[in-house]
């Protein structure tokens, strides 16, 4: 299978010729072979104006025919075959299993999102018969369906080098919309995203559709992306990454002529609330459970439980004890890239540093490219005075947070920012106590959870990965499960349309 670096721009190849940059080996830090060329301005107009031409007939696709496009990506992806893989891993550091699963996952996704869009439910179409002898006026006919946003630009995640880049959730509910999409390859992934580029591209030329249906580009800085961002033919934006990128590339949209949808899905430290009932009976399992959802993928998942609140007493000190017990034994793991393996040992440090946090344990230690899992307690009262230790530390990194009494658990969940999920655990006589934080954790989190841990995300019709800001620019939009197909729809109302005029799914 080939990778040569190129940039694949509707339908055709060509090299960027806005520097170069290689893929890193994440865990040695080494160019792996074969360069990559940044996009240049015009290669960004060139694939903006591609996306707004197939547009036009992309959007009308027989849903017939869209879900068959999104099946043969799913076929095109595995068939690339183990290369894929081996390349994922040399440039991610995750392990074939991790993503011999996510290839599953992905084309399990585009194969949801096509019975989807044979379904046809998410055109929503509604239908209100006029009366023209109501009184005092006649009542109107009226008919109404979604309609597709237009191009969507689509930045590749780091953590999800398949399941959320080239051909992840975001392009496949965004293509599954009817958009056009134009994807920026994630530097941390060049030679997977250019593998999975070509199969899509192979699968829009056998499909038969415009060309401009799929682009992807790579960049050498941030320019490719805020061009895309900027342009007027985009419409709409996903995106996984940072605070600090998701809110660079909220305020482009924002300023723009015409602002557009950002759907960005930043940070979230995702607490897990221990109740007493659940921990007297049994704090060693938790611990287990906790230990394992930690470090699982290094950490490096958006719903990592990065935050344990319960209240303070010897049950809590029994789970303590277990915790630091099992992450002492916790292998290094290679982090996903050199950026994100420092950006780690410096929020570690100072988790350290911080004089009204104790560290409790760390796991083994490893490279400078590996993160050391590590556990940390401070109390409610000292959380409560330190804005900052609601950061997110991306990585295997937990804070315990021990509360005088529920009261003041409850203060804390006051101050926390939007999270993607919350999970609290139970036994039967906390249920009571569980039930009053309910409609608090519904305004704070997408995904609320009990006796689990918010890794394991599930892709289907009732999940949603979203929750208010910071954790997602909208927290009214899911990016997994088919709901998310909804961020790239707008209603549109016909009134007292003739036959000839309706689009055919209302005539
Ligand atoms: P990132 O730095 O936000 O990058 C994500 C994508 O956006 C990349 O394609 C990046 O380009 C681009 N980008 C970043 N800042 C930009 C800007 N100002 N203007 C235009 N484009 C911009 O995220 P990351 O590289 O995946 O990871 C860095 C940190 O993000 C992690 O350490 C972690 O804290 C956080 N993160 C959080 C989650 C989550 O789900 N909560 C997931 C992943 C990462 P390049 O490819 O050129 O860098």
């Amino acid at each position: 299978m080939t990778i040569n670096g190129n940039l694949l721009v509707a339908g055709t190849e060509k090299r960027g010729p806005n520097g170069e940059f290689h893929g890193i080996e994440a865990a040695t830090g080494k160019p792996l072979p074969i360069s990559f060329g940044g996009a240049s301005p015009e290669d960004v107009e060139q694939a903006a104006e591609q996306a707004w031409q197939a547009f036009a007939t992309y959007r009308e696709t027989d849903l017939e025919v869209r879900a068959k496009f999104l099946e043969k990506i799913a076929e095109e992806i595995e068939a690339i075959g183990d290369d894929l893989v081996v390349r994922a891993m040399a440039e991610t550091g995750l392990p074939r299993g991790r993503l011999e699963g996510e290839r599953a996952r992905t084309t399990g996704q585009l194969r949801l999102f096509a019975r989807e869009v044979r379904e046809g439910r998410f055109q929503e179409l509604r239908f209100d018969a006029g009366d023209p002898s109501r009184k005092p006026v006649a009542k109107p006919d009226l008919r109404l369906r979604n309609v597709a946003l237009g191009p969507v630009a689509v930045f590749g995640a780091s953590n999800f080098p398949l399941a959320f880049s080239v051909a992840g959730g975001d392009t496949a509910s965004a293509l599954a919309a009817g958009c056009p999409v134009v994807v920026k390859a994630h530097s941390a992934h060049p030679g997977t995203s250019e593998l999975v580029g070509r199969a899509v591209q192979r699968a829009v030329s056998s499909t038969g559709f415009h060309p401009g249906t799929f682009s992807l580009l790579f960049d050498t800085g941030f320019e490719v992306g805020q061009r895309l961002v900027a342009d007027s033919r985009i419409r709409a934006v996903g995106f996984t990454g940072s605070r600090r990128g998701g809110t660079a590339l909220m305020e482009i949209a924002s300023k723009r002529k015409q602002p557009i949808p950002v759907y960005a899905e930043m940070s979230s430290i995702n607490p897990v609330i221990l109740f007493p009932g659940a921990l007297n009976a049994r704090a060693t399992d938790i611990a287990a459970g906790f230990v394992t959802s930690l470090v699982l993928g290094a950490g490096q998942f958006c719903t990592n439980p990065g935050l344990i609140l319960a209240i303070d007493g010897a049950a809590l000190d029994a789970f303590v004890a277990r915790t630091a017990e099992l992450l002492r034994d916790v292998a290094p793991q290679a982090m996903l890239t050199p950026s994100i393996a420092k950006a780690y040992c410096d929020g570690v440090a100072k988790l350290r540093q911080h004089s009204e946090v104790r560290a409790v344990a760390s796991g083994r230690p490893g490279s400078e490219f590996e993160g050391t899992a590590a556990l940390f307690e401070t109390t409610a009262d000292a959380f409560l005075a330190n804005h900052q230790l609601q950061d997110e530390v991306f990585g295997a990194a937990g804070l315990v947070v021990r509360c005088r009494d529920l009261q003041q658990l409850e203060a804390v969940l006051d101050e926390l920012e939007g999270q993607l999920t919350v999970a609290l655990h139970i036994a039967d006589e906390d249920e009571a106590a569980a039930r009053r934080l309910v409609p608090k954790l519904e305004m704070l989190a997408g995904r609320l959870l009990v006796n689990g841990f918010g890794t394991g995300v599930e892709v289907s019709p009732a999940m949603v990965h979203g929750g208010p800001y910071p954790a997602t620019a909208d927290g009214r939009s899911t990016s997994v499960g088919t709901l998310a197909i909804y961020r790239f729809l707008r209603p549109v109302s016909y009134q007292d349309f003739t036959k000839a005029l309706l689009p055919a799914a209302l005539r």
